[in-house]
């Protein structure tokens, strides 16, 4: 499988790497050239770690120039592992080949790494140049001899022709990974195709999931979402830069996009995005506390400054720069993904294992590039699958935060639910007192309306009307209706003697003796005018109206009216008049009647119940 390598990470550890490159070159003093290779006992792939010879030298050294170099002067590339880090800017690598007839159809020189700036390679034997190819990623696409991602160089002129050396000068400015290989044509195909079939799924879940989350974007409107898919844009952009298919299918003549600012820019994007994200995502500004925010802030600030900055940087210092704070971006996305959880935010946990399993792959990638565990077919793609794993897990985050947002919007529901019922029934209560009130006061009011303030009996104007009630009753039903007209005697007199005050109170007691006296549900009792009382008996014989008449002035009669020191018994004069009503607009003539028979108990001397014997009954 070709050795995938991206610039990303690489620089992270490219330290590292050049550390253990320096060692080995140590261990591995300076050789001579090593024996040919028999280029037909190549079966399919033959990695050249270890097998040739390199020798740092100045970008403008010729071919001539290292032709004529002491064999001593090279070093053999380590076979431990694959960089020569990023202190060589101009390297030579130099091969001793043997070709005859019998190899395995057409061979193949593969430097498996998209992102060498120039590489000038000769096929040379005798001491000849046989053929020459001068191509790079910051030369156009179609200076390569064949069409691949990677850099791959036929072999034909020298396959044939027994002994045959390979020069190779790479010019770079990013970390020199050297997965160098010999393989045969067919070899190169099968890999190519396998490693497109993997980005073409690597790419085709990212489709997915973007589509995916724009249709959720444009249902819920939630802005999370437009970061999510902007994030999703710059990982995908950045893996199509990594992996060389940017430069193969999209710009393929290094413009408009720069292939070293292809990879600056998109891994700037990358970050932006991710911090954007994050922020909106966990909601950052509303769920966490200053420490969180002001690290947002400044990461975010920081991310917006490195993409302005990307275009004037100078692309090997960018890297150094931007790898170590992406760690750092990560490792906070973590931190604050393993703090919400904390904090009791749900859909954090899910966020955090994204980060985590993102961070895991990162941290595989780049112990196998140190070469501290073994370089496995997986391991080269663990940053196309850590990516592809944390978004997917990203997308199912998102549905957990869905439904955490969702509980808590029922939940508030149905509070506000609870309060607006509570607040009914504060309502309904406070509607009904007010209805009591109302009614009571209606009842009080209409009790003052109907009735006599100083004696509670009737007043003048609600008699009028239960009389006229009364009396069409009695023509109705053919019923007798008797009337008693009382007058209090003298009593202007006793107003005179003891006061108004002490009137009043005679007043309230003959209200209470009436009430008293008659007793009967039937009977309406109103006080008529000053001194002078009214009631009427409906369906009463004359009998009965006088047993009552005279039971009412005896009543008076034997009453002490008393008040401080003054005692003083009030007589009555009663004109009782007994009718049979049969015309219905006589009824005002009962009451005259009844009027007249009261002066004429007042002028027999007071004191007496006068009436008529009854005309009708
Ligand atoms: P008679 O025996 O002929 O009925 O003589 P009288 O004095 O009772 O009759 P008159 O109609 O001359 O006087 C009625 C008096 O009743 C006059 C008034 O001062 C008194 N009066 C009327 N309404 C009230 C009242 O609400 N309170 C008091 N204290 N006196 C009242
Ligand atoms: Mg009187
Ligand atoms: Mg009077």
């Amino acid at each position: 499988m070709p050795e995938l390598r991206t610039k990303q990470a690489t620089s992270l550890s490219a330290t590292l790497c050049s550390l253990l490159a320096l060692i080995l070159a140590m261990i591995f003093s300076p050789a001579a050239h090593a024996e040919a290779f028999h280029l037909s006992a190549i079966d399919g792939e033959l990695q050249l770690g270890g097998k040739m010879q390199y020798l740092p030298a100045p970008t403008q050294s010729t071919l001539s120039d290292v032709m004529g170099m002491d064999a001593s002067e090279w070093y053999v590339t380590p076979s431990s592992t694959r960089s020569l880090g990023r202190d060589h800017n101009s390297v030579w690598f130099h091969l001793d080949i043997i070709g005859d007839e019998s190899s395995q159809g057409p061979m193949v020189l593969r430097l498996d790494y998209p992102h060498y700036d120039y590489i000038d390679l000769y096929l040379v034997s005798d001491n000849k140049v046989l053929t020459s190819f001068h191509t790079g990623d910051q030369m156009d696409f179609e200076t390569r001899p064949i069409n691949s991602r990677t850099f791959t160089f036929p072999l034909d002129a020298i396959q044939n022709i027994g002994e045959a050396e390979i020069y190779v000068h790479i010019r770079t400015e990013g970390p020199l990974l050297i997965p160098f290989s010999l393989m045969t044509d067919a070899e190169a195909t099968i890999q190519d195709r396998n490693l497109y079939m993997s980005l073409g799924a690597y790419f085709g879940i990212l489709i997915i999931m973007f589509a995916y989350n724009a249709f959720i974007l444009g249902s819920l409107r939630d802005s999370a979402y437009l970061y999510y898919l902007t994030y999703m844009v710059a990982v995908a952009f950045h893996q199509a830069t990594l992996q060389g298919i940017g430069f193969q299918f999209l710009w393929p003549t290094n413009s408009p996009i720069e292939n070293n600012f292809a990879v600056a820019l998109s891994t700037a994007l990358m970050q932006a995005t991710a911090v954007l994200f994050v922020i909106r995502f966990i909601r950052l500004y509303k769920n966490f506390g200053s420490f969180e925010r002001v690290m947002g802030t400044c990461l975010l600030v920081y991310s917006i400054a490195l993409v302005i900055g990307s275009p004037f940087m100078d692309y090997a210092s960018f890297l150094a720069i931007v790898n170590v704070t992406a760690a750092i971006s990560v490792l906070c996305g973590l931190y604050i993904g393993v703090k919400g959880w904390r904090m009791g935010v749900k859909f954090a946990r899910l966020f955090a294992m994204a980060w985590f399993t993102y961070l895991i792959f990162i941290g595989w990638y780049l112990l196998e590039l140190a070469s501290i565990i073994p370089a496995s077919s997986l391991g080269e793609h663990s940053l196309a699958i850590g990516s592809a794993l944390e978004l997917a897990l990203l997308s199912i985050a998102f549905a957990d935060r869905i439904n955490h947002e969702k509980e808590l919007r029922l939940r508030s529901q149905s509070r506000l639910m609870d309060v607006q019922i509570a607040m009914n029934a504060d309502l309904e209560e406070k509607v009904r007192q007010r209805t009591n009130q109302l009614e009571e006061a209606n009842r009080r009011l209409k009790i003052l309306s109907t009735t006599d303030g100083l004696t509670g009996l009737l007043n003048r104007r609600h008699f009028d009307e239960c009389y006229e009630k009364a009396y069409l009753s009695a023509c109705r039903r053919n019923e007798p209706l008797a009337v008693l007209m009382i007058d209090i005697d003298h009593f202007k007199h006793l107003n005179d003697e003891h006061g108004h005050r002490f009137g009043d109170i005679c007043l309230i007691q003959a209200g209470r003796l009436i009430k008293e006296t008659i007793n009967d549900d039937q009977a309406i009792a109103a006080r008529y005018g000053g001194e002078e009382f009214v009631v009427i008996l409906p369906g009463a014989t004359s009998e009965q109206a006088r047993n009552k008449a005279e039971a009412l002035r005896l009543a008076f009669a034997e009453y002490v009216v008393r008040d401080d020191d003054t005692a003083k018994i009030m007589t009555v004069s009663i004109g009782l008049t007994v009718d049979q009503p049969v015309d219905r607009a006589a009824w005002e003539k009962l009451l005259q009647a009844a009027d007249s028979l009261l002066y004429t108990a007042k002028r027999n001397g007071r004191n007496q119940v006068a009436f008529l014997k009854e005309s009708n009954s």
